[in-house]
This record gives C-alpha cells, sequence and structure tokens, in this order.
C-alpha cells in the first residue's frame, strides 16, 4: 500500500506559524487582509473561496470579497483592481482564473499591484519564478507541491521528475521550481509522444493535466511518488483528480489524494504570502 501524503498536516503545520506571525502583526497594528476578487459564479471558484475564507479566518486573516457578474465590463473589472491597488488595508489579492474572457483576463493580472500579487498573476512575479531572484510569489498550487514535498521529506536533487501540464499556473512553474531544487524535469504536455513511459520513467510524477482517470497503471511503477493537483468532477459527480486513484495506489510508494491532497496545502500557501506581503509593509514603515 503506498503512503498516502495528506495535505491536512502541512497545511496545519503552516497555518499555526502563520497564526503567531498575525498576532504578531495585528500587535503592531497592521491587520492582515486579503481581497478575493470573484468573477461569476462558477462552483469550482465557489469551492476554492470557501476553503480560502476558512482557512484565513484559522491564519489571523480578514477577507473582503469583491464579486463581480460573469459578463462585467473591462472598466468594471479595473475599476474593482484600482479599488484594490489603493486600499491600504489590502495585502493580498487572489482573482480567480480562468475568466470567462481570456483577453480581459490578461489584462486584469497586468494591472494588480505587484506588491499585492499574492498568486502570480503579474508578470514581475512570473519573473521571480523563472529567474530565482525577486521579490515576487510564486502561484499558490506550485508552491503548495513544493511545501508538500518537503514536509514528507522527499528529496528532490538528482531525482527524474515528470509534470504533465504546461500552464502558467501550475505546469511551467512548479517544473521550474522543481528545476530550482536540482530535480530533472520533464514538462508533458497534450502533443508528448509516448505519454505513459515518459511518466513511468520518471522517480516523481505531478499531474496538473485536469483530466480525470488521465493517469493509469501504465504511468507508473513500483516506488514511485505521485503528486495528483487535478481537481475534477467524474460521471458520478464526485470531486476526483487526474489520478486514477484505485489502479495506481497499489503500484506507487506515495501518492497525495483527492480531495484532501494539494488543495488543502494550496489555501494555506495563499494565507502565507497575504502575512508575508502584511510583514513586507510593516518592515517597509518600520524603516521608513
Ligand atoms: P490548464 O487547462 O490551463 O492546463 C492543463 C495543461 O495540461 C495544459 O498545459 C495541457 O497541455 C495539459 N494537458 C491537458 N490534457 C492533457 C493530456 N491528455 N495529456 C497531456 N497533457 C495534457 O489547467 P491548469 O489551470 O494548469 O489546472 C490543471 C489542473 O489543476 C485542473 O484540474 C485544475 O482544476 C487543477 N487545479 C488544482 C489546484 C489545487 O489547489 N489543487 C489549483 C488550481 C488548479
Amino acid at each position: 500500500m503506498a503512503k498516502l501524503l495528506k495535505g491536512a498536516p502541512v497545511a496545519n503545520a503552516i497555518t499555526d506559524d502563520l497564526k503567531r506571525r498575525s498576532d504578531e502583526l495585528i500587535h503592531r497594528s497592521i491587520a492582515p487582509r486579503l481581497a478575493i476578487l470573484r468573477v461569476g459564479n462558477r462552483e469550482d471558484d465557489l469551492s476554492y473561496e470557501r476553503g480560502a475564507m476558512k482557512r484565513c479566518e484559522k491564519a489571523g486573516i480578514a477577507v473582503t470579497k469583491f464579486i463581480l457578474p460573469e459578463e462585467c465590463s473591462g472598466a468594471q473589472l479595473s475599476d474593482t483592481i484600482q479599488t484594490i491597488n489603493q486600499d491600504p488595508s489590502i495585502h493580498g489579492c487572489l482573482m480567480f482564473r480562468p475568466l470567462p474572457d481570456r483577453e480581459l483576463e490578461e489584462r486584469a493580472c497586468m494591472m494588480l499591484d505587484p506588491a499585492k500579487d499574492v498568486d502570480c498573476m503579474t508578470s514581475r512575479s512570473l519573473a521571480t519564478v523563472f529567474s530565482g531572484k525577486g521579490p515576487g510569489f510564486a502561484p499558490c498550487t506550485a508552491q503548495a507541491c513544493m511545501e508538500l514535498l518537503d514536509y514528507y521529506g522527499i528529496d528532490l536533487t538528482g531525482r527524474n521528475v515528470a509534470v504533465i501540464g504546461r500552464s502558467l499556473v501550475i505546469g511551467k512553474p512548479v517544473s521550474m521550481m522543481l528545476q530550482a531544487r536540482n530535480a530533472t524535469v520533464t514538462m508533458c504536455h497534450t502533443r508528448t509522444a509516448g505519454l505513459a513511459s515518459v511518466c513511468r520513467n520518471a522517480e516523481i510524477l505531478v499531474a496538473a493535466a485536469g483530466k480525470a482517470g488521465l493517469v493509469t497503471s501504465e504511468f507508473v511503477r513500483k516506488e514511485q511518488i505521485v503528486i495528483d493537483v487535478g481537481i475534477n468532477v467524474n460521471e458520478e459527480g464526485k470531486l476526483c483528480g487526474d489520478v486514477d486513484f484505485d489502479e495506481v495506489e497499489p503500484i506507487v510508494s506515495a501518492i497525495t489524494p483527492v480531495p484532501a491532497g494539494v488543495g488543502s496545502v494550496t489555501t494555506a500557501v495563499l494565507a502565507k504570502h497575504v502575512i508575508e506581503a502584511a510583514e513586507r509593509v510593516f518592515h517597509r514603515r518600520a524603516f521608513q
């Protein structure tokens, strides 16, 4: 039986530290606050929002929600981002992506004050992830994968890792972050030839394709570690990852469950970034 790499212990360890840090900030008259910007009412956004709000409460972070209709205009969206940028009581902003209009999404991302960019929406944050230098925060989910691997003591140096997915939200950044930790990374995508065999050759597999049941027994082997980032709804309406858990779990040595795996850590990382952004404000003020 594979070891279950559950997200809760990782998230709880992060949250305990954050509560101490937010108490310290509040004591110094800075109340950490996250702005959640949601366009429309997608069920997956609502579910993430509930998780993020619960986590922020535990970490001592206040939340202000900005909700726009699905058919909102560019002007409405930019006005909202300006409001968030100009409000000194807000330290971080989470905007649910993708937006119904991808062009609007790109423009919105570029408008956010980089100092409040706690989920890697802006090019400054992306540059930090890709260059390994700078003050930007990594995307919360990509960082959650790293936190999970670290918590369970999984050494990355010299390991062969296959990542399925090349999005700017997960696949590409997590590949860069793994490489920065001296792993040898193969980034796979829809056009990868012999996907199953590329994945089977890896010692660690990170699945972030958004396709329920993509990773079957053909993709894995004994001693492998599987990190399932996917969040999908299967034919029975149940939440599941990209990995066919029942088929893969008996073969590999460790695996994250879905739900209760990477997703739980993602909200803790979001809270961590908000606290760090608020601490930076405190340090700037203290040295002015
Ligand atoms: P995306 O659709 O932007 O990107 C998916 C990537 O996977 C693409 O690069 C594509 O090339 C690749 N891909 C898709 N189907 C493939 C296939 N059959 N074979 C090989 N490659 C394939 O999605 P995303 O935003 O990167 O999200 C990926 C998954 O992660 C989704 O299920 C999403 O819901 C989930 N997600 C999880 C969390 C979390 O906290 N766990 C957070 C955000 C997103």
